[in-house]
């Protein structure tokens, strides 16, 4: 066991001492930029010991490596997955953008459409002459239309991007309820923050 410590301490020492000799300095300027001594840096090459937990951030950003590269002693490819992860999760990120973008849009087309159609019912009803039931069958088409349009909208409105609290800046999606009973001007509304519990004028925001 102590055989392969010995052995990771003279790993991690080369690595140290190959990574200072590529970013140009010597082993004086690292110790200057790390307020510690010569001495310090050239025993950690020499794999005598490792450095200081202090010290480590510091050596690693200078470096150019991270913590985990360090322990190893060797650029690890964990760094290259990581970068993929980050990647693949923006690409999720703006897709869903996108989709609550779209979403967002239809809800006007949805919404057009409807009133269009209601106030076409509402006026026929109205203005030609038909039997009484028939225009209270019009009426009441036309009013559950309206409703079940509102649903679908309020529901886009909840799904789509996120409302953001004036006064921590914290995104949530509301649940329907809240988005439901909800004073509001266009799709601002004034809503209970969920992260401060505080009430302001909520903007929808997509990111
Ligand atoms: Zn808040």
């Amino acid at each position: 066991m102590k055989g392969e410590n010995q052995m990771d301490l003279i790993k991690i020492g080369k690595f140290i001492s190959l990574k200072r000799k590529e970013k140009g300095i010597t082993q004086s300027e690292l110790a200057e930029k790390l307020y510690i001594s010569d001495r310090a840096i050239s025993k950690w090459e020499n794999g005598v010991c490792l450095p200081d937990a202090g010290n480590m951030p510091l050596l690693c950003e200078i470096l150019g490596i991270t913590i985990n590269d360090l322990f190893s002693g060797e650029v690890v490819n964990m760094k290259e997955n990581e970068k993929r992860l980050e990647e693949n999760l923006l690409e999720m990120t703006k897709m869903k953008e996108e989709k609550d973008r779209q979403l967002l849009k239809m809800e006007y087309v949805i919404g057009s459409i409807i009133l269009v159609m209601f106030l076409t019912i509402i006026a026929v009803a109205a203005l030609i002459k038909m039997d009484d039931w028939i225009r209270f069958l019009l009426i009441g088409i036309g009013f559950i239309t309206f409703l079940v349009a509102c649903f679908f909208m309020l529901r886009i409105e909840q799904v789509a991007g996120y409302y953001e609290c004036k006064h921590c800046h914290h995104k949530y999606v509301p649940t329907y309820l809240n988005v439901n009973k909800a004073p509001h001007i266009g799709r601002t509304r004034y809503m209970k923050c969920p992260e401060c519990g505080k009430k302001s004028w909520q903007k929808k925001v997509l990111k």
